[in-house]
Parts: structure tokens; sequence; C-alpha cells
């Protein structure tokens, strides 16, 4: 693993830990926010790689949040993955509208999702198995 940068902008703790405990296993550098405004301001100063980004937040929201930093021109290689509840199925449309590259899908598969947050990051090599 390269050690790139993820920052998860998340407020349940136990997704957080989980989200977290996963990345790191495999080499991710890994920073926290509970909140998007938070979130926000720690992808302005630490210019992460990749931002996992939980919806469903207390205050401003990840569509939200996720607009935010679109506008942002200095963002422009930001890649930023939805945190999506089961529960908002049918919403993956408004996700991708709001300027993520993709989503994966709360609760999160714990073998599936290190191979989820890597194609993120192979994105120019297809892959076929
Ligand atoms: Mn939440």
């Amino acid at each position: 693993m390269a050690g790139e940068h993820i920052l998860i902008i998340e407020d349940n703790p136990l997704n957080m830990e989980l989200a977290r405990d996963l990345l790191e296993a495999r080499g991710y550098r890994v920073r926290e926010a509970s909140t998007a405004q938070e979130g926000i301001e720690a992808v302005r100063a630490e210019k992460p790689d990749l931002v996992l980004m939980d919806i469903q937040l207390p205050g401003m929201d990840g569509l939200t949040a996720t607009r935010v930093l679109r506008e942002d021109p200095n963002l422009a290689d930001l890649k930023i993955v939805a945190l999506t509840a089961h529960a908002m199925k049918g919403d993956e449309q408004k996700v991708l509208e709001a300027g993520c590259n993709g989503y994966i899908s709360k609760p999160i598969d714990t073998r599936q999702f290190p191979k989820q947050i890597a194609s993120f990051f192979e994105e120019r090599l297809v892959i076929r198995e």
C-alpha cells in the first residue's frame, strides 16, 4: 500500500472505528472528522487523497458537504466516496449528482471494504478477475 491519506467524515463512533481499523490495517493514513464542517476544514488543511463521506450527519449533511468541496477548484483531484445507509437505496443517483466518485453501502462488508476503497485508487487500471 502506498499510504494514501483518507479522511473519514462519520458521526457514528462504531462505524468510524470499524472503517478506521480496516483502512489502517491496509496501510492507509486515516484522519477522522465527526461533522461536515470539521471535515471540510480538515480537507482544506490537509488535502487528503480520498474522503469517505457519511451522508447522514448532524447539521450539514454529506451531500451538501460534497457540493461545497466540489465548488473548490483547489480540490479537483479529491476523491469523495459516500457512505450510504441501505435505507437510502435509490438515493444513489443523488450521491453521484452531488459530485461523489462513488458510494459504499452501510453496514460495510469488512471483507469487501478494503477492495472497494482500493478500486478508487486504481480507476485507471481495468482489472478483470
Ligand atoms: Mn451518520
